[in-house]
């Protein structure tokens, strides 16, 4: 997290304090030498629910309008669309009821 004071990116989690299912950092800016304090949390989307980080982003209706590609996009506009990369969109024209099951085994 940058420093809200001079947006330097060299700043340092001093100490941290939990909080139900929140982390509060306590962080300090190495180069203006200000306090500042962060939140860390879980998101819980719809979209993403709690996947380690690089992994498939895309949900089952997403793969399901890439397949079957109703307007004619291209692999680069899908990407663009739903903010992943072009790989991700290859997988997902690829991505079958099964892998949703293996998906959901292993939750
Ligand atoms: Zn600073």
């Amino acid at each position: 997290m940058y420093c809200p004071k001079c947006h330097s990116k060299k700043t340092k989690v001093v100490s941290t304090d939990p909080i139900k299912d929140k982390v509060k950092r306590y962080c300090k800016c190495l180069d203006c030498t200000a306090r500042f304090t962060t939140v860390e949390k879980h998101l819980e989307t719809a979209e993403n629910p709690g996947k380690p980080k690089g992994s498939f982003v895309l949900n089952p209706y997403q793969c399901k309008m890439i397949k079957k590609n109703k307007y004619m996009l291209s692999r680069y506009e899908w990407a663009t669309i739903y903010n992943v990369s072009k790989t991700t969109v290859i997988k997902a024209e690829s991505w079958t009821k099964s892998e949703k099951i293996k998906r959901t085994l292993s939750n």
